[in-house]
This record gives structure tokens, sequence and C-alpha cells, in this order.
């Protein structure tokens, strides 16, 4: 077992500590407050080929690996978790998925165009019911010669108001739950396609967020994602293998940042004659914070180095790390702001952006509880995670 990041990775991890800090950090916090799609960041990172480390090269990518995506993701959401969204948009919820189900034309269509950031992406699975109950989805696809006819809408979607293409998925059977559903990857500027904004949300505000209808749109057969129908649940729980690592190093990565602040106001912040960093109590919070932020992040380097080996059927181990490091990035969050006092309530610190931000890991990519209940049911020997 190896515990250290290698000279390529290090160098990789690094240009993206840089990147975030001389081209995020100064305006951040400016960005979010007014709602600003920052898509120039989103393709200098493209640009710094951010978006294609697990992606083989022959799509564009540069193969370094899920490690290598894991440890970049960290980096950008230390600083930010709008801009972090973007690494499930454009590689893991889209590019990521038509590589692993796609046809060869799918991948060389798509693939390259998601992570140059030519294309923006987005991924469509939940609706009004169906949250963490994926299987009672009510879009439907219906085939009609040449073509699907695509009929629903799709709520809560990142990217919704930007994206070119996007995964989205629907039942081509609905007379048969789960086994009826379909991938489609749907042109977003096609005829029938309309977008409206999600209510206001607590934070990722630099981050779109919004409604999809479909009202008979025309989907030419060639976009069914593999060329099969009846793989979309499939493909669902799949492609959560992957987005969740990138949730998992997300939540890692912001809860860092948190820590970073709380370290730098301790030292600093004096009270009765003294830094706060002194007090027993502090440094209790603190060591709490770091320890299970380093446990976070080991388990997400797990998940993704047993990818990187070839298992990535993993969705025992990636469910643990993305469960425990959402969990984590709550409390530190909570952490942090309990050593800022006053001054983590306040929009002059970073502290409570970052605590906004922290508490979306709980429900993005399945709930805390639904992660718990995966992890139970496998110990029971109900239902095995690992298939
Ligand atoms: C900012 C943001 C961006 C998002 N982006 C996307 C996107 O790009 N694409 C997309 O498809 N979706 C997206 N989502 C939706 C997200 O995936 C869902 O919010 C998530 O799956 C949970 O569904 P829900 O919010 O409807 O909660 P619900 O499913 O209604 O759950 C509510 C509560 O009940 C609990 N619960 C539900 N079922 C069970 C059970 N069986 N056992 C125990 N507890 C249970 C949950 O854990 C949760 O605590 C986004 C959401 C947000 C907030």
């Amino acid at each position: 077992m190896e515990f250290e990041l290698g000279r390529e990775i290090k160098a990789i991890q690094k240009m993206a500590r840089e990147f975030a800090r001389k081209e995020i950090l100064p305006r951040v916090d400016e960005d979010e407050k007014n709602h600003t799609f920052q898509q120039d960041l989103v393709v200098k990172m493209a640009e710094l080929d951010f978006f294609g480390c697990p992606i083989p090269e022959k799509y564009g990518g540069t193969g370094v690996g899920f490690l290598a995506h894991a440890v970049v993701t960290e980096e950008i959401s230390k600083v930010s978790g709008s801009l972090r969204a973007a690494f499930n948009m454009q590689t893991m919820g889209t590019a990521m998925e038509i590589c692993e189900f796609g046809t060869d034309a799918q991948k060389e269509k798509y693939i390259p165009k998601l992570v140059s950031a030519e294309f923006l992406g987005c991924i469509g699975i939940t609706e009004g019911d169906a949250g963490s109950d994926v299987g009672n989805l009510k879009t439907t696809a219906r085939k009609d010669g040449d073509k699907y006819i695509l009929s629903g809408s799709k709520n809560w979607i990142t990217y919704a108001q930007v994206a070119d293409v996007g995964i989205i998925y629907a039942y081509t059977d609905p007379s048969a739950p789960y086994k009826g559903m379909s991938a489609f990857i749907v042109d977003m500027h096609a005829k029938g396609v309309s977008v409206g904004q999600t209510a206001t949300k607590m934070g990722w505000n630099a981050c779109p967020t919004g409604e999809i209808y479909f009202d008979g749109v025309q989907v030419p057969a060639d976009c069914l994602m593999g060329g099969k129908e009846g793989q979309g649940f499939y493909h669902v729980m799949s492609g959560l293998d992957n987005t969740r690592l990138t949730a998992a190093a997300g939540a890692v990565g912001v809860s860092q940042g948190l820590i970073d602040e709380a370290v730098k106001y301790a030292k600093t912040r004096q009270q009765f004659g003294r830094p706060i960093g002194q007090y027993q109590m502090v440094q209790e919070e603190l060591a709490r914070m770091i320890v299970e932020t380093e446990a976070a992040r080991l388990m997400t380097y797990r998940c993704a180095a047993q990818k990187d080996n070839g298992n990535k059927k993993n969705t025992l181990e990636t469910i643990m790390a993305k469960y425990y490091a959402c969990d984590v990035a709550s409390r530190v969050a909570d952490g942090a702001l309990r050593i800022l006092g006053a001054y983590g309530y306040s929009s002059e610190y970073p502290v409570e952006r970052l605590f906004r931000e922290a508490k979306l890991y709980q429900i993005l990519e399945g709930s805390a509880n639904i992660g718990k209940m995966i992890i139970a049911t496998d110990a029971l020997g109900y239902r095995k995670a690992n298939r």
C-alpha cells in the first residue's frame, strides 16, 4: 500500500493549488454574491487539463487517473464549491459516463468536447417525486421511428441553464420500474427543451442550478446511451460510483479550507491576553477537525487508487468515503464557526461561505442516509454493495 502521492500527481496538485490561489480566490466572494457563473474559469481549468485526468488520451484526456482527479478536485474545492461542481459536469457525470457506456461514435463526438469545456454538460436524474427514489422518475422517452420523443421535467439540475449537452434519464418502458429506464445524450439547445431557475440556494451561487422541461423533444435514436434501452438505472448507479468520488474529494477540500482559516484565526485572535489557539478547548476542536479530515482524505484516496488499479466497481469503498467525508465537512464547518465566533458568522471571513458550501455535501450524490443504508445493508448481507 502506497501512502505518498507520486511526483506527477504532486505536480498536478501544485498547479491546481496555484490556480485556485491566483485565479479563483481574488474573485470568489464577489462572484458568489452576484451569482456570476464563472465560465471563463471553467474553460481555463479545461486548458490546464483538469477535467481530463481519468479520461483516456484517445478522447482528449490525460489518462493520469482517478487519484489525480481527486487531488485536483480537492484543491479547487478548498476555495470554491461552485467550481468543484464542474468536475462532475465536465468529467465524472458526463464524459466518464459516455466513456464507460457510450458507443464509439458517442465517445468520439462528445468526450473531447466535454473535457475541453467546448461543451458544458449536465446530468438530469432528479425530478419532483424522484430524489433519493431514482426509480420513481416520470420522464418518458417514446420510440418513434428513428427517434425518441422525450417528455417530462427535471429539477435541481446543476448547469441546467448553461449546458450544451445533458445525460438525461427517462423511462422507455414506464411499465417496468428500474428495468425500463434508459439514458440519453440530449442536445440542450434542441427544440422543446426549456429551463427555469431553481429556488434560491443557501450557497454555491456562482454555479447555476435549474429546472429542465422536455416538451416532446425529438431525440435521434443514436443518442440512446450505448445504443441499448433498459440500461438507465444501471448507468445511474455506476455513474454514482464516479460522481461520489468527486463529492468525497470536494468535501475533503472544503474541510481543509475551513481548517486553514480556523488555524490562521486561532493564531491571531487574542482573548484574555493570549491567542485563542493557546486554549486547550480550541486545540481539541482543531485536532478533531484535522484528524477527521485526514481520515476522510485517506478513504477518498484509497477509493481513487482502487479505481486506478482497475477496480471501478468499488461501490462500498466509494460510498464509505463519500458518506464519511461529507459528514466530516459538516462537523468541520461547525468547528470552524465555533473557533471564529462572531467573525465566523460574518461574511467578511471565508468561513461563513465555506460553512454554507460544506452543508451541500450531505445531500448531493445520494444523501447521508442513503449512504448509511448502502453500507449497513451490505454488512447485514441483505444486498452486497460490490457486485
Ligand atoms: C445544489 C444542488 C445541486 C444538484 N444537482 C443535481 C444534478 O446536477 N443532477 C441531478 O439529477 N440532481 C441534482 N441534485 C439533486 C440531488 O441529487 C438530490 O437533492 C438528492 O438526490 C436527494 O434528493 P432529495 O433532495 O429529493 O431528498 P429526498 O429523497 O426527498 O430525501 C429527504 C430526506 O429523506 C431521507 N430519505 C429518503 N429516502 C430515505 C430512505 N429510504 N431511508 C432513509 N432516509 C431516507 C434523505 O436521506 C433525506 O434526509 C442537486 C441538488 C442540489 C441541492
